[in-house]
């Protein structure tokens, strides 16, 4: 079992000074493991310099262009984040997914733009209820997973952080269970030993997402195959979130 993640990812929420605010708290602690803070791409720049003298906090855009860089209107290329000093990106977040029509074909460029610009694609899987009400869970993440990973290059899977995020739980308060939570990620983790091997399958983290909080994050974290947790909602209350990078620290 190696060390704990927890990414926070703010979504669209918080104005400027909340995000400054929360920055700041945050990176007056002390951190045993890693964290990655993912704010809005517009407090990047406060957010990194506000955590650049703490060594363990990570700063993560929730997004990237799948283009290069010319004329994409709107658009944040990977290279624009890493000039900036951005480590993490999460990507085919499930919000993504249904609200901008993102699918594999545009999440392995996303991936693979990150990958080509040395940060860390946080990338998320995750069914929606009805997949597992017609028990076709498996099914459905084994397929998100392969299509992606089988178009980036073996030497960069291992940099992959795989997100599983159930969307029936994602901001509802209806947690996987443990047990449904390790089922999914020891299925993953043996889908990637089949592919990788398992050198690299035990390198790869998988984090749980999908209202994790600080009251489930123990009984979470304790599951052999959850490396961490990516934490929505619970991510903006300063108290809850520092408590779940606490529980994280145990392990
Ligand atoms: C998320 O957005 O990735 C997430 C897991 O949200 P929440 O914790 O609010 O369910």
């Amino acid at each position: 079992m190696g060390k704990k993640l927890v990414i926070a990812n703010w979504k669209m929420n918080l104005d400027y000074y909340q995000a400054r605010e929360l920055s700041k708290m945050i990176s007056k602690n002390n951190f045993k493991n890693d964290l990655v803070v993912a704010p809005s791409n517009l407090y990047l720049k406060a957010v990194l310099k506000i955590c650049e003298n703490n060594p363990q906090i990570m700063v993560s855009s929730q997004n990237v262009s799948e283009y290069d860089n010319g004329a994409y209107t709107g658009e944040v290329s990977a290279k624009m984040l890493k000039s900036l000093g951005v480590s993490y990106c999460i990507i085919g977040h499930s919000e993504r997914r249904l609200y901008f029509g993102e699918e594999s074909k545009v999440l392995t460029t996303k991936i693979n733009q990150c990958l080509k610009n040395n940060i860390v694609p946080i990338f998320c899987v995750g069914e929606q209820e009805n997949d597992r009400d017609k028990n076709e869970h498996f099914k459905v993440v084994k397929n998100q997973i392969l299509t992606v990973l089988d178009k980036i290059n073996v030497t960069s899977i291992k940099k992959v952080i795989v997100a599983y995020e159930p969307v029936w739980a994602i901001g509802t308060g209806k947690t996987a269970t443990p047990y449904q939570a390790q089922e999914m990620h020891s299925y993953i983790r043996n889908l990637i030993i089949e592919k990788y091997g398992s050198e690299i399958s035990e390198t790869i983290k998988i984090v749980y997402g999908g209202s994790c909080n600080k009251n489930n994050a123990k009984d979470l974290f304790k599951q052999k195959d959850i490396d961490g947790g990516l934490v929505g909602g619970a991510s903006l209350i300063f108290d809850d979130f520092i408590e779940i990078v606490r529980i994280g620290e145990l392990f």
